[in-house]
């Protein structure tokens, strides 16, 4: 039976194992097995959610096991750590407790056909300082440490401990869209943790958010939402701080290149992202940010038999840019690979399918105060949109990735639970 591996159950990789298995595994067409290093799956646009306590991972996470035991596919828990091209084997690295104890040995997996979807990490451009000093929303385990981090600081530097303290200062690096929400999502905390008796003054918390380029959203090219984020930001009272490049990071604060220091009592960092270190190590070609170089059918330019999509892939376009790393593109390009794969099994010499991308359009949601963004892209430069609509559409991604993982009814019902935990549960999880 034809072998094929996946690597990854990220926001790509869930809907490719989920198609594949549902309609090959379980028909015994095709051996499906899903590794990932996890053995859960939170959707990671919902990390800065996480962080914050605003979304709770009870009711969020889904068991690979227990959703491969549903979808007609099986899985590994394991760090891909290298890879035998020869005898077509994906070797995982020994899987070791907390302690450094082995929990299970180094394994070699068979595959017909493999697919990688590893996603990304944030890109330190090797900056000093930041790896040390620096807090990082790549992995659920950062964003749980983070939220605990968080609430730590704000219990310390409520005003009944005197703890002597004008504010909590919390600098981002990264005026994206991750940056922007994650800014968002903290005011929120804030206010909310105030609600719940913290005694927080009003002017305690100050974000800076620190970027490069000369305003916020630089990969956004629409000025109305930029517009109305800037205006937002400043509402909130977040200070921006725009062409500021940071050339080290200490425990006190930021340095930057025009010789400014940044006090700050936290940072994260969220300055773009680039392709782990080990995919450079597998003998596949990759690009200087380390993502695997791909032909527009998502193959590997070094071999037919692995596909790459989302994050971890460099992807060309016809008009000579790369694919966006984005939530939309990693499904789009997961599904595209599913499709080709099939048609290889039914013949291998078959055209494949090219990937073409489509800016669905993009949304930032800047936590209860407002969500903007921009509907249909590539139809005439699209339809911006705000507030309660906006919010609509930016949630109905996740929906549909709920349906797209558990089916109409179970999908549903998670999201119907959700809405109930909202009413009957505090806003922010505190525990
Ligand atoms: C806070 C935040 C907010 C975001 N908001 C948006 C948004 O609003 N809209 C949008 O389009 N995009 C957003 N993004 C970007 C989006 O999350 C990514 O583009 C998308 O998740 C990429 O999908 P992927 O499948 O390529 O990788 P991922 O979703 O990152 O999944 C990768 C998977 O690979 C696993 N893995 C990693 N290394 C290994 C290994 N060595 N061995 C085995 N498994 C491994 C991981 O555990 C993970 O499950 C956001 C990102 C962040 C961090």
């Amino acid at each position: 039976m034809t072998k094929i591996v996946i690597v990854g159950g990220g926001a790509g990789g869930m809907e490719i194992v989920t198609k594949l298995g549902r309609k090959l595994g379980r028909k015994g067409k095709a051996e499906i097995t899903l590794i990932d290093r996890c053995d859960h799956h939170i959707w990671k646009p919902l990390l800065h959610e996480l962080a914050t306590g605003s979304l709770d991972e009870g009711l969020n996470a889904l068991d690979y096991r227990m959703h491969a035991s549903q979808n007609g596919y099986r899985f590994e828990q394991g760090m891909l750590a290298g890879l035998n091209q020869v005898d077509r084997q994906v070797v995982l690295a020994p899987m070791l407790d907390e302690f450094g104890a082995e929990i299970l040995p180094e394994r070699k997996i068979g595959y017909d056909y493999l697919v990688i979807g590893v996603g990304a990490v944030t890109n330190d451009f090797g900056i000093p300082g930041v790896q040390e000093h620096c807090d990082f929303l790549d992995l659920t385990e950062q964003a749980m440490a983070l939220r605990k981090k968080i609430r730590h600081r704000f219990l310390r530097y409520a005003k009944e401990h005197n703890v002597e303290q004008e504010h909590f200062e919390i600098s981002i690096v990264g005026a994206g869209a991750t940056g922007v929400e994650m800014a968002a999502e903290m005011h929120h905390a804030a206010d909310t943790l105030r609600g719940y008796g913290y005694d927080i003054r009003e002017d305690l918390l100050q974000v800076n958010l620190i970027e490069a380029t000369d305003r916020v959203l630089p990969r956004i090219d629409k000025p109305r939402i930029c517009n109305a984020v800037a205006k937002e930001l400043a509402k909130l009272g977040v200070r921006v701080k725009t062409d500021t490049r940071i050339s080290e990071v200490t425990p006190m604060g930021m340095h930057t290149a025009d010789g400014q220091f940044i006090p700050s009592d936290m940072v994260l960092w969220s300055a773009g992202v680039k392709g782990h270190p080990f995919l450079a190590t597998l003998g596949l070609e990759v690009n200087q940010a380390d993502q695997i170089m791909v032909h527009p059918s998502c193959q590997s330019l070094s071999n037919d038999r692995i596909f790459a999509f989302g994050d971890c892939a460099a992807c060309p376009q016809e008009d000579g840019s790369w694919v966006p790393p984005r939530g939309q593109t990693a499904r789009q390009m997961a599904l595209l690979v599913g499709d080709n794969i099939e048609k290889l099994m039914a013949d291998p010499q078959a055209t494949l399918d090219g990937y073409v991308y489509k800016d669905l359009g993009s949304f930032v949601n800047m936590s209860k105060f407002h969500t903007v963004g921009n509907l249909m892209s590539f139809v005439g430069g699209g339809m911006t949109v705000e507030g309660k609509m906006a919010r609509l559409v930016y949630t109905s991604l996740y929906r549909r990735h709920l349906i797209a993982l558990h089916g109409v009814s179970k999908g549903l019902l998670l999201m119907l639970l959700n809405g109930l935990q909202r009413i009957m549960r505090p806003e922010l999880k505190l525990h």
